[in-house]
């Protein structure tokens, strides 16, 4: 702990003063000893829980036989990934990376290709306001936050902005331009944030009818998050462009592109990158699509989202809060005024990771193989948080 003081590590934010040294399911313990119920895993990331079994044998297993080949040669485990992931996901190409803000660079690219070759030049790309997209330049000009891209002007251009859930405002903003609309089907770092029903099925007869793509980011929402494979299922919506990140490599940096062959127009030299189709990470991702891609995985998922949405809608009659949002194990809980750091601090002193997405928000995305009893006793700590918070 000493060593966390004078660290020459950059910190961009405040974290609490205890060092995690391990982890396994949906506990993690500190260098003092005290386990913590985790209900962040790794920001919705590692959707198996702390180091999972199948993750440990595949890394062992593909580090014994190959790390890294170059990405001048090819390796079979991505050519694997790629074939796994692109079928389950109904597209036809895979471009293999390393983080969601990759992989979103990556389809803004594409799409900016695209339009290029087939669309008279048309670049620019709509999105949703409160969306999240990642943190390189573009990505960051993708992302309707305030006060977001405006810290590193320039500002990328290509970006028009428009409210959230609002397809009338989308069709406003279409010209001869616009090449692509790009959103969340549900805004997880905006504080879990739904579009409503019928939206993305809309907004798809619209992007099909103006000749435009439809760019899904996936990222958060994807690899079973919400109780299907991919968010866009929940309303029979395949886009043009996919991007998939966290819960993919359940805890090791992988992230994917996705696009329809007619999409998938990079050229030699267009796209690339040191570690992009990294044999090592492709083979943990073809460990973690199998494991969830199987309809009793995602049953779980729906059925423990269902019981931790029954058990947050208790406490917020309790407790006279707010409404809980999201699907699956991607769920919100809002409150009457901004106390969400404070439940969260008192969480964490009971020993329970939870996280505060907006100041009036708290944000559960625990591991998909969670447990009925783990949920309860989450609920326990959590009763007992915000107990103590709401009688200060
Ligand atoms: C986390 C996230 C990103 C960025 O992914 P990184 O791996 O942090 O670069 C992009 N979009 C969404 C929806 C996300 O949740």
């Amino acid at each position: 702990m000493s060593e966390t003081g004078s660290s020459p590590l950059m910190q961009f934010s405040n974290k609490p003063k205890a060092v995690m040294v391990s982890g396994r399911g949906s506990w993690l313990w500190d260098e003092q000893g005290r386990s913590y119920l985790d209900f962040v895993q790794g920001w919705a990331v590692n959707s198996l829980g702390h180091s999972p079994g199948v993750v440990q044998r595949a890394l062992q297993e593909q580090a014994a036989l190959l790390i890294n080949a170059s990405p001048g040669y090819h390796n079979m485990p991505s050519h694997r990934f790629a074939r796994e992931l692109t079928k389950a996901a109904g597209m036809d190409r895979a471009f293999l990376c390393s983080t969601g803000a990759e992989a979103n660079e990556g389809a803004i690219k594409l799409a900016r290709k695209w339009g290029g070759l087939h669309k008279n030049g048309a670049f620019e790309i709509i999105t949703l306001q409160g969306s999240f997209h990642g943190r390189t330049l573009a990505t960051m000009a993708a992302s309707a936050k305030p006060n977001f891209a405006e810290r590193f002007p320039p500002i990328t251009p290509g970006f028009v902005h428009v409210p959230h859930g609002d397809l009338a405002a989308i069709e406003k903003a279409i010209t001869p331009r616009t090449v692509a609309v790009m959103l969340e089907p549900i805004q997880g770092e905006a504080g879990v944030v739904t579009l409503p029903a019928g939206f993305l099925r809309a907004l798809r007869e619209l992007t099909t009818s103006h000749n435009m793509l439809l760019i899904a980011d996936e990222i958060q929402t994807g690899m079973g998050r919400t109780g299907r494979l991919f968010a866009c299922e929940h309303e029979s919506v395949t886009p043009d462009i996919m991007t998939v990140a966290k819960g993919i490599g359940a805890g090791v940096p992988l992230a994917a592109l996705l696009a329809r062959a007619a999409v998938s127009c990079f050229a030699a030299g267009d796209q690339g990158g040191t570690y992009t189709a990294h044999p090592l990470m492709c083979a943990v991702g073809s460990a973690v699509l199998h494991t969830i891609d199987q309809p009793a995985f995602l049953e779980h998922v729906t059925r423990m989202g269902a019981h931790l949405r029954k058990g947050l809608g208790e406490l917020s009659q309790r407790y006279s809060l707010g409404s809980v949002s999201g699907a699956g194990l991607l769920l919100a809980l809002s409150m009457p005024q901004p106390i969400a750091a404070e439940v969260t601090d008192a969480a964490f002193d009971r020993g329970l990771l939870i996280n505060a997405a907006r100041p009036d928000r708290l944000r559960f995305m625990p591991a998909l193989n969670i447990t009925l009893d783990e949920i309860d006793r989450m609920l326990t700590v959590l009763d007992s948080a915000l107990g103590c918070t709401l009688r200060k």
